[in-house]
């Protein structure tokens, strides 16, 4: 059921890239460069776009197989949010959006690396999608007794009320088209809600409709 309901997602974008480079391959000659240029551009936007929803799938099929090990150790948060930063650059460069970490040099928590990853990634690039140009996304922590909050915050598009009691549950699939259009699966909150609990922690979101938003969760401190 699940395949099924993801099987267009997964099929369309491949129409486009075999299509595309199929003309590339034998009409190179022929084409103009700005026509090459275009139809590289597109491929490699749809292949980014399918990879993400592959590893959104394959995170969530495993997850759902009890497939996924929770193997936490010490971690030094700044160091792993500057890596997920790096592979969104390309990303916010295009839409001219700011990713300031604020995240302090010696912050260490108890976390499984590979989860961790995929919550910051899902988060980041939710906020990237949902923010127009120009605008700016901000990642923060803060102490709390015996735990850390951290905070994913964008000055995007928000979300209605009605929506954020939507979010986070398979059945109600809130799927938005991002400021360019990017096309989503609402798959990526699922999963940093089951990687988050899996940290026996909390996930929540503050937000106003234009006014931008605010994904917050909370890991514990290595003590
Ligand atoms: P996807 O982004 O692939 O649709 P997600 O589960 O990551 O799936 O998000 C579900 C929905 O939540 C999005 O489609 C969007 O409507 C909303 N959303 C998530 N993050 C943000 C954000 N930073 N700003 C506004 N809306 C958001």
């Amino acid at each position: 059921k699940f395949f099924f309901f993801f099987s267009h997602d997964l099929k369309s974008p491949f129409n486009s890239i075999v299509g595309l480079s199929d003309i590339i391959k034998t009409e190179a000659k022929n084409l103009v460069f700005s026509t090459i240029e275009q139809y590289a551009g597109i491929i490699h936007t749809t292949s980014s776009n399918t990879y993400r929803l592959l590893e959104n799938l394959l995170d969530w099929a495993r997850l759902q197989r009890s497939q996924v090990l929770f193997r936490p150790v010490s971690v030094i948060l700044k160091n792993l949010v500057n890596d997920v930063i790096e592979i969104m650059l390309e990303k916010a460069n295009s839409k001219m959006i700011a990713v300031i970490s604020y995240i302090p040099d010696n912050l260490i928590v108890w976390a499984d690396e590979e989860m961790l990853k995929t919550i910051f990634r899902n988060l980041i690039s939710n906020a990237l999608k949902f923010t127009p140009g120009k605008g700016k996304v901000e990642i923060k922590s803060t102490l709390m007794p015996g735990e850390i909050q951290i905070a994913v915050s964008d000055t995007g598009i928000g979300i209605t009320k009605d929506d954020i009691k939507k979010l986070f549950r398979i059945e109600s699939n809130v799927s938005k088209r991002g400021t360019q259009n990017e096309q989503g699966t609402g798959l990526g909150l699922l999963i940093c809600k089951e990687f988050v609990e899996k940290h026996d922690g909390r996930i929540w979101i503050e937000s106003e409709p234009r006014q931008g938003s605010n994904f917050m969760f909370t890991l514990k401190i290595k003590e």
